[in-house]
């Protein structure tokens, strides 16, 4: 695998002064180029198939691949995956932290998500948690990132912060877990803000580098959707962000099936090209985005979509929904618990999909669970009753 050149390059977008960090063998921020990464979206246990999709994204020149381990299972996969490539290796850790300690020999950057660190029902607090993972990440010569999700924020941060401010739980979320790496002298970590709203990716995103220009911010638009809508959202989000100096690694997240995942490097290649030489959307293209219509929310999949019928689900959403085109609803399509509930939550219509059902929601409210065949006539049941509210009021 033939890496970009790693050197500071003024031909590349640079970022602003965040501190360098090392991630396996690159380092991201402190002037080095952008760095461009992607995910695996196959089961992480299926050794064969994610060794495949590691390779995959490797060459097509993602500098950093994340993988998802949930169990111990997952880990021993990685374990063997390791062997099998020199790729830099991300380990995605949502709900079950404990698993750092085992996977950390194997990876060469550990994310976690705050939004699942803070259980009540926990017997460690938070911070105690984070040192654990601070302490695991210095032992195994691990980066870590500070992963904030809009679908799975810490409970304790909504509804606390000004109202109407919609990415202060975000925003307050990292910077409290900044402070605490701090404190515990962990400096080799980078943040990330992402929700599926290229407008608070952007606010968010500027604000914490306002706060923290010390720290260097992975950008992403989440559950940007299929290409090529999703590529129009990341791109509206970057070209606001990176000209000022703000992100130092990148990735456009793409409802594709998995053996397409490449095309999010060749997207997010394309726009920083773009964004290195000028060529920026123009005020007509900026304006249809903005237009109400209908936006199709989509997550990328992973490791953890419990039946590979998603991504197809999504795209027959998209296309049984063209009718809708011009009116302002969003309908959320995720491929499951992880972040699913909380982005169904605000979307006007939401699916999430679990193994055997797809769990159906209207502005919130749980509608029940249907089966992969039923949920597509009854979400345009609940369309077209919406369409037709909406009219009259
Ligand atoms: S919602 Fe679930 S399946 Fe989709 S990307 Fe997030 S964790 Fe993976």
């Amino acid at each position: 695998m033939e890496l970009a050149s790693r050197e500071p390059s003024l031909d590349a977008p640079r970022s602003r002064a965040t501190r360098a960090i090392r991630i396996g063998s690159i380092n991201i921020g402190g002037g080095y180029p952008i760095a461009v990464q992607s995910m695996a979206a196959t089961p992480t246990a299926d050794v064969e198939a994610t060794a495949a999709q590691v390779r995959l994204l490797a060459e097509a020149g993602a500098e950093v691949v994340r993988v998802a381990v949930d169990t111990p299972r997952d880990v021993e996969a990685l374990r063997q995956i390791r062997r099998e490539t020199g790729a830099n290796l991300s380990v995605d850790l949502q709900e079950n932290y404990r698993l750092a300690a085992d996977v950390a020999p194997w990876v060469d950057k550990l994310r976690y998500n705050p939004g699942y660190l803070g259980s009540p029902r926990s017997k460690r607090t938070w911070q105690e948690k984070v040192r654990f993972l601070a302490a695991v990440a210095g032992e195994h010569d691990c980066a870590i990132r500070v992963g904030v999700n809009c679908g799975s924020i810490d409970p304790t941060k909504r509804g606390e912060l000004a109202p109407g401010d919609n990415v202060a739980p975000m925003l307050e979320s990292a910077l409290e877990h900044c402070a605490e790496l701090d404190r515990l002298a962990f400096t080799r970590y980078c943040v990330s803000l992402k929700d599926s709203d290229p407008a608070k990716v952007v606010e968010a995103n500027r604000r914490f580098a306002a706060a923290r220009p010390d720290v260097p911010l992975h950008l992403g638009v989440t559950e940007a959707g299929m290409p090529p809508e999703g590529i129009l959202k990341t791109r509206i989000a970057f070209e606001q962000l990176l000209p000022h100096g703000i992100g130092d690694t990148v990735r456009v997240s793409l409802t594709v099936p998995a053996a397409r995942k490449a095309e999010e490097i060749t997207a997010a290649r394309a726009i920083l090209a773009d964004i290195a030489a000028g060529r920026l959307l123009d005020a007509e293209q900026l304006a249809t985005f903005s237009r109400g219509r209908l936006n199709i929310i989509a997550c990328p999949s992973c490791s953890r979509v419990q039946n590979a019928a998603f991504v197809e689900l999504a795209e027959r959403v998209r296309e049984a929904t063209r009718c809708a085109a011009e009116h302002p609803i969003t309908i959320a399509v995720m491929g499951c618990r992880v972040n699913g509930p909380g982005e169904t939550d605000v979307a006007d219509l939401g699916l999430w999909c679990g193994p055997t059902a797809v769990n159906l929601k209207r502005g919130g409210e749980p509608l029940g669970a249907f089966s992969y065949e039923e949920i597509l006539p009854r979400l345009l049941k609940e369309l077209d009753t919406m369409v037709g509210q909406r009219a009259v009021g």
